[in-house]
């Protein structure tokens, strides 16, 4: 994990995103600079690097501050929208890695046979490796096929492997095919001699019957929405299916977490489509949206979350605030 260092690392990648700047120029430090320069001769928060550096600086001090509060029992998300690309494994991961950072015990369970959220938590998925769709079709415990992270103490994954990408066709002719995840998991959390504060299951983008197990075996779905031109459609066709699931399999579960990601505040569209979130989930909908940012992207490459691989980055420390807005919520009553 990177410590926190006193200069904000604003890499030049980032910041080619966002700023036009010279690649030789250096990184201020605010608070330390106000008390080293008489007020007179200081450059004010008038350009765009200054105030994007103050910004980040007094973001990251407030997260400094502040002890998130853990939940008395275990919190489980679901994470899906069967639209593909709009950010489930990456909020997955970097929640996780926020949460765990911030103290709590999470695990990841990957339930999509692309693998991404284990590839980004670094731990082994190749096809021989024990994974989720033991668990799903072979009973095997979770305890058996669980890994650390190796980046946060407090961290763990259940990987998937190529194998899960048969389970869809296995499961439909198994007994219970709707609840087996469910079954798993209640066991391994009962019998688990330390208190898992959070767990997140990473969905693929569709409404098969593994994302049917994830919604039996969650209290609470994590919608993440891209803020683009299509970005409500097929939002509807979710929520039915949610509700669905509700009435027959599961009456306790509710979409209780909306969050906003690629959000580019520079565009109109981006605006619009956060207001029209906003405005038809204003309980759901996290005030803080995950910007579009190069860090967070590169972060998986290196086996890595951008919490781990760039703690201080604009898109790191956008996840951390959302993790913790998701701790002090609470579980929904
Ligand atoms: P799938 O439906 O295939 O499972 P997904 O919904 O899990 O996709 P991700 O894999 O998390 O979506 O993200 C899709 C792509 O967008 C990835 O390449 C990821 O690195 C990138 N991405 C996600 N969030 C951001 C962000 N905030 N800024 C920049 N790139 C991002
Ligand atoms: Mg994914």
């Amino acid at each position: 994990m990177t410590a926190d260092s006193s200069i904000p690392e604003v890499s030049a990648a980032e910041e080619r995103t966002t700023l036009q700047i010279p690649s030789d120029a250096t990184p201020l430090e605010p608070v330390a600079m106000a008390k080293a320069v008489p007020e007179a001769e200081r450059p004010s928060e008038d350009t765009p690097l200054a105030r994007e550096i103050a910004d980040l600086t007094r973001r990251r001090s407030a997260l400094a501050a502040e002890q998130l509060p853990l939940p008395p029992a275990t919190r489980i998300f679901t994470v899906a929208n069967q639209k593909g690309g709009v950010g489930k494994t990456t909020s997955t991961v970097n929640l996780a890695a926020a949460l765990a950072r911030a103290g709590a015990r999470v695990l990841v369970i990957d339930l999509d046979p692309q693998g991404n959220a284990s590839t980004a938590l670094g731990v082994e998925h190749r096809s021989e490796t024990p994974s989720v769709y033991d668990v799903v079709i072979n009973d095997e415990p979770i305890s058996g096929v669980i890994q650390a992270s190796p980046d946060f103490e407090g961290l763990y994954c259940v990987p998937a492997t190529i194998h899960l990408a048969g389970a869809e066709i296995e499961l439909v002719s198994m007994v219970a095919r709707e609840q087996r995840l469910r079954t798993s998991l209640l066991r391994f959390l009962e019998e688990s001699p330390d208190t898992f504060h959070y767990v997140f299951i990473d969905c693929p983008p569709s409404l098969g019957l593994l994302t049917i197990n994830a919604f039996v075996a969650a209290s609470e779905v994590l919608i993440p929405i891209q803020c683009e031109y299509y970005a409500l459609e097929g939002l509807s066709q979710l929520l039915n299916n949610i509700a669905l699931i509700e009435r027959h399999l599961n009456p306790a579960l509710m979409v209780s977490t909306i969050l906003l990601t690629m959000y580019d505040s520079r565009t109109n569209l981006a605006n619009q489509v956060a207001q029209d979130v906003r405005d038809h989930f204003p309980e759901q909908v996290l005030k803080t949206p995950i910007p579009r940012s190069v860090r967070i992207s590169e972060a998986p490459s290196y086996g890595q979350t951008v919490i781990s691989y760039d703690t201080n980055s604009a898109g790191s420390l956008s996840y951390r605030e959302a993790a913790a807005e998701i701790a002090r919520r609470g579980a929904p009553n």
